[in-house]
């Protein structure tokens, strides 16, 4: 998470309702005609803040999702390994740690000792 976008993002969101605020004050103290560009100016940046902040916020969350999803893309070097869910001979549950591995792709039922079938990534290379 890029943090200081992110904190910018909160203060434009704050200073946007601020503005609102000042806003809403030349409004009601009714002298908004003689304050005319001040009101219209409180108007366009607390706008601006609020459509903004919730943008940079986001893009600070995306930009470091995406950030974080190119540095698992950048491991180039996995292999893959289906192993079945369960023995088709006895029928128990097969885990990667239960296997009897006697090769690199081959493995034996831990409970009935059948060789089991097993697709690595490697053996298609
Ligand atoms: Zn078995």
């Amino acid at each position: 998470m890029r943090r200081v976008p992110f904190i910018i993002g909160i203060l434009m969101i704050l200073a946007g309702i601020y503005s609102f605020w000042w806003y809403f004050q030349i409004l009601m103290s009714g002298d908004f005609v003689e304050q005319l560009y001040l009101w219209i100016v409180t108007l366009v940046i607390a706008i601006l803040l609020i459509s903004f902040g919730p943008g940079v916020m986001a893009w600070a969350y995306a930009s470091s999702f995406q950030a974080s999803y190119r540095q698992i893309a950048k491991q180039k070097q996995w292999q893959v390994i289906q192993i079945p869910l369960e023995c088709s001979e006895c029928g128990n549950e097969i885990t990667l740690r239960s296997l009897e591995w006697i090769g690199d792709d081959e493995a034996r039922c831990p409970f009935c000792s059948k060789d089991l079938e097993i697709r690595s990534s490697r053996s298609y290379a």
